[in-house]
């Protein structure tokens, strides 16, 4: 998973703010597997949407994405290693 110091610079890039609260609330350590829970995407969208205003919930739910792309970025590079040595180890090319 990112973290927070790069869901911030993300979401810098994408709206000029940082959402840090937004950020932080997420990723919080005693809550982060409820947190980041898909199926509560509704009610915590709601949540931040009457807190910090309809954006702060878009970046909700975009660090929930960020997370996943970044677990599949890195499954993937594993992958590609693992092929990469076996393709070696078999002696091909
Ligand atoms: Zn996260």
């Amino acid at each position: 998973m990112p973290s927070i110091d790069k869901h911030v610079e993300i979401s810098l890039k994408r709206t000029g703010k940082k959402y840090l609260e937004v950020h932080e609330w997420i990723d919080d350590p005693a809550n982060k597997n409820a947190r980041h829970d898909i199926n509560a995407i509704p009610d915590n969208f709601q949540m931040f949407k009457e807190k910090y205003g309809e954006e702060a919930a878009r970046e909700y739910v975009q660090h929930l994405s960020d997370d996943v792309k970044g677990r599949f970025g890195h499954l993937l590079e594993d992958f590609e290693k693992e092929m990469a040595a076996a393709i070696k180890y078999f002696g091909s090319k």
